[in-house]
């Protein structure tokens, strides 16, 4: 059989083979073949050959007529060296398109780079040795925005190399990148879209905040960053100051994981249904208040129950606070006091909630309906401010365990132990996050929560239960996304506030932005300081108007990608480049974006073009290491992709990542499986070849002075594999029309060891027979 021309392309010493075989009427032989193949090196001559002819390149200019196959690219942050990750998702994003670049279609690809945000922001703090947000003012906002551009620029570098080591065909010289003046104007105008649809707001709420980043996290940054904590458990007395429950020594129980709140605590919270009782814990004397439902838990065995009280005999009852060191001068009447409210539950705890509205949500509402202050001696980087003393200066979490001392030591803690729980950790620098309360930009999402369902419910998610499952949970539960960051190098937020009226007004471009201020601004670097510069009149009053000082969200950014690659709309062209690109027939990316891209994609087209920008999505597993432990540099335990390559070849990594389980399972990759991938797969394939050409070598035979006998006459053997070739042909075909590049990895594993293991085996002595002997049956086995 004619194994010159399936595996030409595999082999690149034999590219004259592979050209001459089109010429049929050329007599060709065969070049020798390494019997032991040094892999990478073989790839390295491959790589050289694209690069000198072009290969990419025209592999687009010969589909320039095929119909469209739309595929984006999810950019990378820059923000550190590639990881065998992002191997991973390179390999899915080459495959598909490859395939149906080879089934017709014209697939455009271009490279995109995730240039701002926290992210690259750290790794500049880092090099600079920086701990705090003051570390950047005082070093100069121009030249730290100067550095991170720097950092952005050579990491971009790295990832170029690895993208054209491991082969991935994608447009990097004609890449998009998130911080050039094009693609922020692009992200302005989108903005400005949203201003005018009245879909920005600020909102002074209770958010999540990293108190290192010294921002706010959006939802979906939030919810990356669960993980195992152990926080104390304490059970605090709050003694009651009036009425007989006072005479009678009782106190309030509540139970808090936050210590550090209590010094911030304005009132307690009781339920409408739930049943409170006066009880005892077993040997002591004074007895508190607490759910019926909870005596056991909240007071042990042994603990005796002394009577009912009513709810109306708790309601408005004032009582004496834990901490009284950052109390307001002149506090309404409802300070300290019970309140009722409908979010307290027996589920755990005392039934009776402490509120500390600066640090919960549920809190800062009953604040809100109660009048009351909100108690803040937090600073913004988490510790405590010289109003209270003996903790100033101490990160909040830290004080603790003075706190819990404290209260021991007046007789106020009845319990303390500890309580493991999953809490959030900021996703980039590992720091507790702390609900805060300050105010931020928010995009109103849940107004438009129905059009997302709609669209995701559209979606060809792979795996499919993600469409309800993971991904549909997460927007049936959408809250608005907070949009601002209070940081440095990020998109700038277009809004100019007027420093007299107040009015806000939003700018889409730096041509608008030039005519409001009366000057050209046509070459303005729009990033912080140069825009904080920029003073324009306020078109209400006539007044200033200086620019809000967040920047906003890189989920944006790139959620954005659809168009602003395109410099939509300012761009020339670029309207019409986009109705022809929007939206994507295909993107892959890790299943953790089903909370990043996937989601900020989806809902930036929806908020501006009122449908989802792609129609098929994979979602790939976690890389895992030998040990089945997530890869991450604080475990120590990344690979670096550059060695693996190096060491087994570009190949083997890629066929690993594309043929080890679903996409989406976590694959475990490390020395031991890419040696397995060479040894049972790339070197079988190759022997087979090593044969083949050894012996069409000494037979001087040529596929161009083939006339092959007839298949239906030639001997069950090859009638048989030739069937299995077709097989596995049509397997792989309809696998990759799919999306499903492990059953295609199967199909061709399984004819490979077909070939091999019984073809050549038990063909061998056709091979081997004298020249003149059965010569048509030996022609019909090469
Ligand atoms: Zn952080
Ligand atoms: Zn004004």
């Amino acid at each position: 059989m004619d194994l010159g021309r399936y595996h030409a392309g595999l082999v690149p010493q034999d590219r004259t083979a592979g050209r001459k075989l089109v010429a049929q009427e050329v007599r060709v032989g065969f070049n020798p073949v390494e019997q032991h193949p040094d892999f990478p090196a073989l790839e390295q001559g491959v790589l050289a050959r694209w690069k000198e002819r072009d290969v990419f390149a025209r592999s687009l200019a010969e589909r320039a007529d095929g119909p469209l196959f739309r595929f984006y690219e999810g950019p990378p942050t820059a923000n550190g060296r590639p990881g065998v990750h992002h191997v991973e998702a390179r390999v899915f994003k080459d495959i598909f398109p490859r395939y149906r670049t080879m089934k017709g279609y014209r697939v455009p690809r271009k490279a995109g780079w995730d240039c701002h945000g926290i992210p690259v922001e750290i790794e500049v703090e880092k090099e600079l040795g920086f701990t705090r947000k003051q570390d950047i003012e005082d070093y100069g906002v121009a030249e730290f925005n100067a550095r991170c551009r720097a950092s952005v620029q050579r990491y971009v570098d790295e990832f170029e190399r690895l993208t054209e080591r491991i082969g991935f065909w994608v447009n990097t010289a004609e890449a998009y990148w998130t911080m050039t003046p094009q693609y922020v104007e692009s992200v302005w105008w989108s903005l400005q879209q949203l201003w005018d649809a009245d879909l920005i707001y600020q909102g002074h709420r209770v958010v999540p905040y990293c108190p290192r980043c010294g921002t706010a996290l959006s939802d979906h940054e939030v919810a990356q960053g669960y993980a195992q904590a152990v926080d104390p458990s304490v059970y605090v007395r709050l003694p009651i100051t009036e009425g007989p429950l006072a005479e009678q020594q009782t106190s309030l129980l509540i139970w808090t994981t936050t210590p550090w709140t209590l010094i911030s605590n304005t009132a307690v919270a009781i339920g409408e249904g739930i049943r409170y009782v006066q009880a005892r814990a077993a040997g002591d004397d004074d007895p508190v208040v607490v759910a019926a439902d909870l005596v056991s838990a909240a007071l042990g065995e042994g603990a005796s129950v002394l009577g009912e009280v009513p709810l109306d005999a708790l309601r408005g009852l004032h009582y004496r606070g834990p901490f009284t060191d950052a109390d307001p001068d002149d506090p309404p009447a409802a300070w300290r006091s019970v309140t009722v409210a409908d979010f307290v539950t027996t589920t755990d705890g005392t039934g009776i909630v402490h509120l500390a509205p600066a640090f919960g949500e549920d809190d800062m509402r009953v604040a809100r309906e109660q009048g009351l202050p909100v108690v803040n001696p937090v600073d913004l980087e988490g510790r405590f401010d010289r109003r209270v003393p003996a903790f100033a200066g101490q990160f909040v979490k830290a004080a603790d365990v003075g706190i819990i001392a404290d209260l021991r030591e007046r007789g106020l803690l009845l319990r303390a132990g500890e309580y493991r729980h999953t809490y959030p950790f900021c996703w980039r620098c590992g720091t507790p996050l702390l609900n805060y309360a300050k105010p931020s930009w928010y995009i109103a999402t849940t107004r438009l929560q129905d059009r997302l369902l709609d669209e995701n419910a559209g979606v060809d998610w792979h795996p499919e239960h993600i469409r309800d499952g993971r991904y549909g949970d997460w927007l049936a539960n959408n809250v608005d996304w907070a949009l601002s960051r209070e940081r440095y190098w990020g998109t700038p937020l277009p809004l100019w506030r007027c420093g007299d009226c107040d009015h806000v007004t939003c700018v889409g471009s730096l041509e608008e932005l030039g005519k409001l201020a009366g000057s050209d601004l046509s070459g303005l670097d729009p990033h912080r300081p140069y825009v904080d510069e920029i003073v324009v009149a306020c078109p209400e009053c006539g007044g200033g108007a200086r620019r809000v000082p967040e920047v906003i969200d890189a989920w944006y950014d790139s959620g954005s990608m659809p168009f602003a690659q395109l410099g939509y709309p300012w761009q020339p062209g670029s309207r019409e480049a986009f109705d022809r690109a929007f939206p994507a027939d295909f993107i892959a990316e890790a299943l953790d974006q089903t909370r990043g891209w996937f989601y900020s994609l989806m809902a930036v087209s929806t908020l501006l073009f009122d449908r989802n920008s792609y129609r098929t999505v994979l979602c790939l597993g976690l890389i895992v290491d030998a040990d089945g432990k997530r890869m991450s540099k604080s475990r120590g335990n990344t690979l670096d992709p550059f060695q693996l390559v190096d060491a087994h070849g570009a190949d083997a990594l890629r066929w690993l990542m594309l043929t080890d389980g679903s996409p989406w399972v976590n694959r475990r990759v490390g020395s031991e499986q890419l040696t397995q991938v060479v040894r049972k797969f790339l070197l079988t394939v190759w022997n087979t070849y090593y044969f083949f050409t050894t012996y069409a070598r000494i037979d001087g035979w040529s596929p161009a002075d083939a006339s092959p006998t007839p298949v239906a006459e030639r001997p069950v053997m090859d009638r048989w594999v030739l069937a299995e070739l077709a097989a596995a042909v049509g397997h792989v075909d309809a696998a990759l029309e799919a999306y499903d590049a492990t059953s295609a990895g199967r199909a061709l594993t399984g004819f490979v060891d077909d070939l091999s293991n019984w073809y050549v085996r038990r063909s061998r002595p056709r091979f081997w027979a004298a020249a003149d002997a059965a010569e048509s049956d030996k022609a019909a086995a090469f």
